[in-house]
């Protein structure tokens, strides 16, 4: 009888090890089913294990409702009973502000030269890439995939296009191939949910159900400060 050993049915460690990581950062004020969508969705075709990176937010820019305590909590509810998408509190532990660059020089040191890792951009904010500090380094450090809407392409700056344009690639599989590098573009399914909205919805003492995971409702701490937030709307501007 043939044996099939462990190998056809377990992962090895050295596949572990090269497995990609990709990097979703954002604010998560709080995290709502759009972020976690758009994660799932790139660890699925990255074959990848996603960290939602909650930013510590400079002192400069206006400040989160939520605390980072806060946020974090709310992303622990969210990402509970599944271990594709990990929480990942690297930036809320630094007293500076979150530069990708840095954060991404951290991560190298921790994972090595050879594991990829992939930085997962909106196409809006991709476009924007050339004023993020030290913008070109990144792409020694860590690829990219873009998240577009299906069908859509994505404009970008002549400068950046300059820089990506010799670094597309068409396929996921050639980013699990190499560390770093390469730019691949990834539609998404689009989900038209914006934190501001939730807390907006919140604010207004209305249930923001369906449009964030279940476990959020399920310790009625976790949503409070929205809830005594007093925020402009989002959803229906003042005349
Ligand atoms: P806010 O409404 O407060 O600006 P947000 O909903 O855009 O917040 P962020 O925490 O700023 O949330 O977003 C983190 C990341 O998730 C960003 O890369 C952003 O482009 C992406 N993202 C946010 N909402 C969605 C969505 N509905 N679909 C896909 N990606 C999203």
């Amino acid at each position: 009888m043939a044996n099939l050993g462990c190998s056809a049915l377990s992962p090895q460690p050295s596949a572990l090890l090269t497995q990609p990581i990709a990097i979703l950062g954002g604010t998560f004020d709080p995290v709502h089913n759009g972020h976690l969508r758009v994660a799932w969705e790139a660890g699925e075709a990255l074959d990848a294990e996603v960290r939602l990176m909650p930013a510590n937010v400079p002192p400069h820019r206006s400040a989160p409702v939520a605390s980072a305590a806060q946020r974090v909590a709310l992303l622990r509810a969210a990402l509970a009973g599944q271990s594709r998408l990990q929480l990942d509190e690297r930036e809320l532990r630094r007293d500076a502000p979150s530069y990708t660059v840095e954060t991404l020089r951290e991560m190298r040191v921790e994972f090595g030269e050879d594991r990829p890792l992939i930085l997962l951009i909106g196409a809006d904010a991709f476009a924007g890439l050339p004023s993020w500090r030290e913008w070109r380094a990144l792409f020694g450090l860590a690829h990219i995939a873009v998240l577009t809407r299906p069908g859509h392409g994505v404009d970008v700056p002549a400068e950046l296009h300059a820089e990506i344009a010799p670094r597309r690639v068409e396929s996921a599989r050639v980013l699990s191939e190499s560390a770093a590098g390469m730019i691949w573009r990834l539609p998404v399914t689009p989900l038209e949910i914006s934190a501001s909205a939730v807390r907006a919805l919140l604010a207004q003492g209305r249930e923001p159900r369906w449009l964030v995971p279940d476990a959020l409702f399920a310790d009625p701490e976790l949503l409070e400060p929205y809830r005594r937030a007093a925020q402009p709307s989002a959803l229906s501007p003042q005349p």
